[in-house]
């Protein structure tokens, strides 16, 4: 199996296009076309964590934090990510990244955290905007089935838990086929009147491309006309943090000792918003204080992440009880969406959990 086979399969879950423009997700060393010998799967490729793939001879490391983040301007050993890097490309190990765009997806980083706390009816936190582009394509009656289809085979026509989403007018096309053309119907010089169907499907930007390619691969004119509209709605399905509600109310301060049980916390910094119950909680993997606002807005009870700054937990000001269970705790279980996608797609394939990344971050 190739190392590109793998990496699909993470990014047909997580497209390396949902990331954030600051992020670098995706292969950052190595070949696509090599031969996968093993995946090793970690938070961070720390050099322990890639020693290890070195002793197993495993060439390919999936992580969720990008080793390259903010931009490497030498590679001379001076710092453990200039060492990773150097080691990888001379051992031939693969290092490949799955980020903001995990942490974006269903089935991602803050939905894992639903799942641990079992949260019910979820949804996104923060949708993406302005992402979306509805196609719309004109076609001959008996070729609209096959462009629909085409369509939502490339991609197109999904909106929140529904596929194949599309919408149908019949109408009337003409044309007039000049000299060169050689009309599909029709004859050249004569106006014609042609029984047709609009289709309209939406699609997340990174898939327009393959779905007009696809669309125009069976539609049987020799110019199609379609229009690619920018949409300025929120993608539901897609974008950070969740949020959802437990199955029966909690008291605030039980709540809050489940948070610290379920992430394996040492200790929980929160505030609290000074009511007795929790019902509605949200979550966002990673530093997710930016979110404060949304999580308020959205009539959460609580909001379980990290990394908050003194003036994050101000912002929450009585209104909501904020729970920072810590980076790597809200985070780990990325590995094991890693192994989930992975293991699905290829049975037979094994990956290896890494065996030395630990939290560095103590308690006393
Ligand atoms: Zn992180």
């Amino acid at each position: 199996m190739t190392i590109a086979q793998i990496t699909d399969a993470l990014e047909e879950f997580a497209p390396c296009a949902y990331q954030e423009s600051y992020d670098n997700a995706g292969l950052i060393v190595g070949n696509r076309q090599s031969e996968a010998t093993g995946a090793l799967l970690c938070l961070d490729v720390t050099e322990r964590a890639l020693q290890q793939a070195i002793d197993r001879r495993i060439n390919l490391i999936i992580s969720h934090h990008p080793v390259i983040f903010g931009g490497l301007k030498r590679l001379v050993g001076s710092t453990a990510a200039e060492r990773v890097v150097q080691q990888a490309v001379r051992h031939d190990v693969a290092l490949y990244a799955a980020h903001t765009n995990l942490d974006s997806v269903r089935g991602g980083v803050s939905e894992k955290m639903c799942d641990k706390l079992m949260l019910k009816n979820r949804s996104i936190l923060q949708p993406v905007k302005n992402q979306l582009v509805k196609i719309a394509v004109y076609a001959p009656s008996a070729h609209a089935e096959a462009v629909r289809q085409a369509m939502f085979a490339a991609g197109a026509g999904h909106i929140g838990q529904y596929g194949c989403c599309s919408f149908t007018t019949q109408g009337t096309g003409t044309f007039l086929a000049g000299e060169q053309a050689t009309p599909f119907v029709g004859k050249r010089g004569v106006l014609h009147r042609e029984p047709e169907e609009k289709v309209e499907v939406i699609a997340h930007e990174s898939k327009v491309s393959s779905a007009v390619a696809a669309m125009r691969a069976v539609h049987p004119y020799e110019e199609v006309a379609y229009d690619l509209y920018p949409l300025l709605n929120e993608h539901v399905g897609v974008g950070l943090g969740m949020v959802g509600e437990l199955e029966k109310p909690m008291e605030t301060g039980e709540f809050l000792r489940l948070v610290k049980q379920t992430f394996n916390n040492q200790s929980v910094k929160y505030v609290t918003s000074g009511r007795s119950e929790v019902c509605r909680v949200a979550v966002c993997g990673g530093s997710g204080g930016s979110l404060m606002g949304k999580a308020i807005a959205c009539g959460a009870d609580a909001f379980v992440s990290a990394d908050f700054k003194y003036h994050q937990l101000q912002e929450a000001d009585g209104r909501i009880t904020v729970a920072d269970v810590g980076h790597y705790e809200s985070e780990i279980f990325a590995i094991e969406i890693f192994s989930e996608v992975i293991t699905k797609k290829f049975p037979t394939f094994a990956p290896y959990l890494v065996e030395y990344t630990v939290n560095q971050i103590n308690y006393l």
